[in-house]
């Protein structure tokens, strides 16, 4: 844990220094003027020894996406009924562009059949699987395989 709030403090770190230098080349940006304090914020959580928790239920909020996001305060279990709804309609992009990503599922090849099975257990997975082939003609089949961990998404 102790590794993983340094991970972040730094991140955190890199993450103001990008938002001072962004914000004085970019005034126009409004929309994103809260973002300095909330990163002071969680710095000022991280070395009081508070972060992580969520702040509704004290339940530690999920490492992944805490990695993803420094700046969340509470749990899945606790979002808003919008920000779940966003956060499905992500899941379910993020669904389609994966499977949109895979190759033809059964593409034949100097007369083999060719076939495998993409099986998420969720929505979305971090596994990948692809058949590559050059050329009109090619000579070569390649299968490749990645990310067969089960870490998922997030
Ligand atoms: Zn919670």
């Amino acid at each position: 844990m102790e590794i993983m709030r340094a991970d972040i403090r730094s991140e955190l770190l890199a993450r103001r220094q990008k938002l001072e230098k962004f914000s004085t080349t970019h005034h126009e940006a409004s929309h994103l003027a809260h973002l300095p304090d909330e990163v002071e914020d969680a710095l000022k959580r991280i070395d009081s020894g508070s972060y992580g928790p969520c702040e509704i239920c004290h339940d530690p909020i999920e490492k992944d996406r805490l990695a993803a996001d420094p700046l969340l305060r509470y749990c899945l279990d606790h979002l808003t009924r919008r920000q779940r709804d966003a956060l499905q309609q992500d899941l379910e992009l993020a669904s389609r562009v994966q499977m949109a990503l895979l190759s033809q599922r059964s593409p034949s090849f100097h007369g083999w059949d060719v076939a495998y099975s993409h099986l998420p257990l969720g929505p979305v997975s971090g596994d990948y699987c692809n058949l590559v082939m050059q050329g009109e003609h090619p000579r070569d089949l390649h299968f490749l395989l990645g990310d067969v961990a089960g870490k998922g998404l997030f």
